[in-house]
């Protein structure tokens, strides 16, 4: 049974697998500190998250009660051990926990995690698994055996739901057998395993989630089975890491380890750049078509820069091309209509999607915001004016 296989292989990262549904991150960080807690240890409120974080992170800790302090990150996208290092001295009579995205946000397997996690523990804070990006880790590596003691996975990016579920982090948490009797309970369903006298309390009404939508994750499993996620894991490692050996002779590929590399879930995490997340669902014909357009969008970039086009009127800067553009009767632009319409191979008449309308200036109308508050008036009805009238 594939879906028991699935189990198979998350029961050895956590002794208990706990379906909690949205605010996954509240959760798991509330039963650190409700361990915390139970340790006699209350002053210990830090929590260490990495600048290439996710905004959830930040917002979770300080909803469970803690104060976050910021790590940085180097050059290449790794947290920055020394700064790393430092902080964990200077806070670490009050360290609780460190949130850790792996891969991180920046699509990078961190080669130290170990030594982060064990730094983490060394000091006597607990460490949480932004499950995020876990579709370049199933069935593949582990978050417990490399230091995660509270395991999240974020059904909405690995598990085939769609956003909405209720987040920061809809989805369950894992988490290793000594935060286990701090989990959620419930006061109408019985949970088993928790222990309602250490348990942190209640989180949601429905202690398992939406039965609307849980069956999509569910059935995904099931149909994927333990030997098809973990080839959907690789076709997304190796999508990832063929589109930016395509790209690379052509755009700056901004971070990169030196093993792999993951894009991770579509985000912005750095200003001026585009991340791209092929994921395993994109075929090797998609993924060319897409670095082809890449590509060509790089040519047209070139050709300004060295002159042979105009800086102003060139296909760049005035595409999308329109119908309307392309068939007026007056055409004064120095590039052909049919480069305009076809820039390549593979868009031809019969499948090209036909923009309704031509470059709008996105920042100007972010820039020049104008409010329409009509006044109470206007919602009048005729009847109720014919009324007053008469
Ligand atoms: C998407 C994401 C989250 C969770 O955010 P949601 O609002 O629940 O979608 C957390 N961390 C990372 C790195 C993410 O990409």
């Amino acid at each position: 049974m594939s879906g028991c296989k699935i189990f198979s292989i998350l029961q050895p990262i956590i002794a208990f697998f706990l379906l909690l549904f949205t605010q996954g991150e509240y959760a798991g960080l509330a039963a650190i500190k409700a361990y915390l807690n139970s340790r006699g240890e209350r002053g210990r409120s830090v929590c260490l998250i990495p600048r290439s974080a996710h905004g959830t992170n930040p917002a979770s800790a300080q909803m469970a009660g803690m104060k976050v302090q910021a790590v940085e990150v180097d050059k290449d996208g790794n947290i920055d051990l020394a700064h790393l290092k430092a902080l964990v001295d200077k806070h670490k009579a009050s360290l609780a926990a460190m949130m850790i995205t792996y891969p991180s946000t920046f699509g990078v397997f961190e080669e130290q995690i170990r030594d982060v996690c064990d730094l983490i523990h060394q000091n006597g804070g607990q460490v949480y698994l932004d499950g995020a990006n876990m579709n370049a880790q199933v069935g593949l590596c582990r978050p417990g055996d490399y230091g995660s003691d509270v395991s999240h996975l974020n059904l909405h990016k690995t598990f085939c739901i769609p956003h909405g579920g209720g987040g920061p982090g809809m989805g369950p948490i894992g988490v290793k057998s000594h935060l286990a009797p701090f989990l959620p309970s419930h006061p109408v369903v019985a949970m088993a395993s928790v222990n309602s006298s250490s348990s942190l309390g209640t989180i949601s009404a429905a202690p398992w989630g939406s039965s609307a939508i849980l069956p999509i994750s569910w059935a995904y499993i099931k149909m994927m089975g333990s030997k098809g996620l973990r080839h959907a894991t690789e076709v997304a490692i190796l999508n990832a890491n063929y589109m930016a050996k395509r790209l690379e002779n052509s755009y700056k590929i901004l971070f990169r380890g030196s093993n792999g590399f993951h894009a991770p879930t579509m985000s912005w995490p750095v200003a001026g750049t585009l991340m791209i997340e092929p994921t395993e669902s994109e075929d090797k014909a998609e993924l060319d078509r897409f670095c082809d357009a890449l590509l060509g969008i790089r040519q047209e970039i070139a050709d300004i820069e060295e002159g042979r086009m105009d800086t102003r009127i060139n296909p760049l800067k005035m595409a999308p091309h329109s119908l309307a553009c392309i068939s007026s009767s007056n055409w004064d632009r120095p590039y052909s209509r049919e480069f305009a319409a076809f820039p390549l191979p593979f868009i031809r008449p019969e499948t090209k999607f036909w923009p309704s309308i031509s470059r709008i200036d996105d920042i100007y109308g972010d820039q020049n915001l104008m409010c329409t508050c009509p006044p109470m008036e206007a919602y009048d009805s005729p009847y109720e004016e014919k009324r007053a009238s008469s």
